[in-house]
């Protein structure tokens, strides 16, 4: 009985670790040669951090992030819009974080190999597809040496990511992913703390906008702390899209003229970019949700499932998120198509809305209220827009997006581990 699992990012990592906690064996099919630490800033909500505490990371997330304390909105003029508390400053019993993504690929990594032994991670073996059977599913893989294996297993789970393989075999006819003429910039500088020196702020208009929040500790020796950043400016899409591709590393230039002037006297953005060891380029995709994720003993998890644009920074905890509630359902249905319907059943409708909703402002659009009423500039933000308003906004976002601080701290856990 084993279950293969296609990839070894935030979700297949994930569910590897949630495999071995409830006693299910499980390799990972991980393309690269080698793991590495990629990729700059991604945010933890509350409840994939209380996922990851489940999985015994309490105490670990320090060491590759720090805790979020607060959310805010600034208009162009480096003047606030809105400000408010996150995690558990806003209520939450379990904190959410700002980690480096690839130290959290490294975590997970490292406890897999510990916890499962040196063969559950089989690197260099890019899924290309799979053969089904009544008993057991057959992975088709190419190890990267010119040859091609096939593995068996009882369920294959895909967290194969943006361009799943697995998921173009499910859906041969899906169209390209779909990109809304946004391009981000990523890059993290060591800087001086920044507001509270855990915010996230979001500077800018609909169009061109800066995101900013720190991913670690303040250095007691340097006294800074790690900045991670996005630029973000919006083309027209008729050209086409560009190559979604997470390690496309480019020069500053390509965009740094378009924000020479955002330097406010708390956050310098040009000084900040200029201060990245790296910059990378991102075209903001996503894809039109699939009708269906489970293809007999074949599922798709995390971003293989639901990429999203990260507008509300739910892609990696909802990635944490799936492979916890894939774990439960294997629980409560054995290794087992079964398993992966109930796992569809309860998340494909919710989340494919998610994906379309993202596409939409989020909370961002009240900077376009304001760049409307005044071109984002404004001494007194009262003169502009009124709070209530603003209030509502917020208000509305956040039930839809099912913000639901109560809910999650009234839930059980989602796998309940009993004592030996
Ligand atoms: C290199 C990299 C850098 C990233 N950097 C950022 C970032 O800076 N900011 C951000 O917000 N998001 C970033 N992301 C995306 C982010 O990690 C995901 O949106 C989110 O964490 C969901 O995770 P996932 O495990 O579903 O997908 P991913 O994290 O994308 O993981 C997918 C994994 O599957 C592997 N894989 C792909 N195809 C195959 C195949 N055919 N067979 C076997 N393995 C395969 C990939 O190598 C990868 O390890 C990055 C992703 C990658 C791969």
């Amino acid at each position: 009985m084993t279950v293969l699992i296609a990839g070894g990012g935030i979700a297949g990592l994930t569910m590897a670790l949630t495999c071995h906690q409830i006693g299910v064996p499980a390799v990972v099919l991980e393309s690269v040669r080698s793991l590495a630490p990629l990729g700059v800033g991604i945010n933890l909500q509350p409840n994939a951090v209380r996922e990851l505490y489940d999985l015994g990371f309490e105490g670990d997330l320090d060491g590759i992030g720090i805790e979020a304390r607060e959310w805010a909105l600034v208009g162009r003029s480096g003047n606030d819009v809105w400000a408010e508390p996150r995690g558990r400053d806003a209520g939450y019993r379990w904190p959410q974080y700002s980690v480096h993504r690839g130290e959290l690929q490294m975590l997970l990594y490292r406890a897999v190999l510990e916890r499962m032994g040196a063969d559950a991670v089989k690197t260099a073996h890019r899924v290309i597809g799979y053969r089904q059977f009544e008993d057991r599913i057959v992975a088709t893989v190419d190890t990267r040496d010119g040859g091609t294996v096939e593995i068996d297993g009882d369920l294959l789970i895909a967290a194969d990511g943006l361009h799943s393989a697995v998921r173009q075999q499910m859906h041969p006819d899906q169209p390209p992913p779909h990109w809304g003429g946004q391009v981000l910039w990523r890059g993290a500088t060591p800087g001086p703390a920044i507001r509270t020196g855990a915010s996230f702020t979001l500077v800018g208009s609909l169009e061109q906008r800066f995101v900013h929040y720190p991913i670690s500790a303040v250095d007691a020796a340097t006294g800074l702390q790690l900045q991670n950043w996005i630029a973000e400016l919006t083309f027209d899409t008729s050209q086409g899209t560009p190559s979604s591709d997470w390690n496309t590393e480019v020069d500053v230039d390509k965009f740094l003229a378009e924000f020479a002037d955002w330097n406010f006297d708390w956050l310098d953005i040009p000084a900040l970019v200029q201060g990245a060891p790296a910059v990378w380029e991102f075209p903001m995709v996503d894809r039109d949700p699939a009708d269906r994720w489970v293809d007999g003993r074949a599922c798709l998890i995390g971003d293989a499932a639901h990429v999203m644009y990260p507008v509300g920074s739910n892609g990696a905890s909802q990635a944490i998120v799936d492979a916890r509630v894939m774990g439960a359902k294997l629980l409560d249905f054995g290794v087992e198509p079964a398993a992966l319907e109930a796992f569809e059943a309860d998340l494909i409708e919710d989340l494919s809305a998610l994906v379309l909703r993202n596409r939409g402002h989020g909370p961002v659009g009240i900077l376009g209220l304001v760049d409307e009423r005044c071109g984002g500039v404004f001494d007194d933000i009262d003169d502009v827009i009124p709070r209530a308003e603003v209030e509502a906004y917020m208000a509305n976002y956040k039930a839809a997006a099912g913000f639901a601080i109560e809910a999650l701290n009234a839930a059980p856990p989602t796998i309940t581990i009993l004592a030996p």
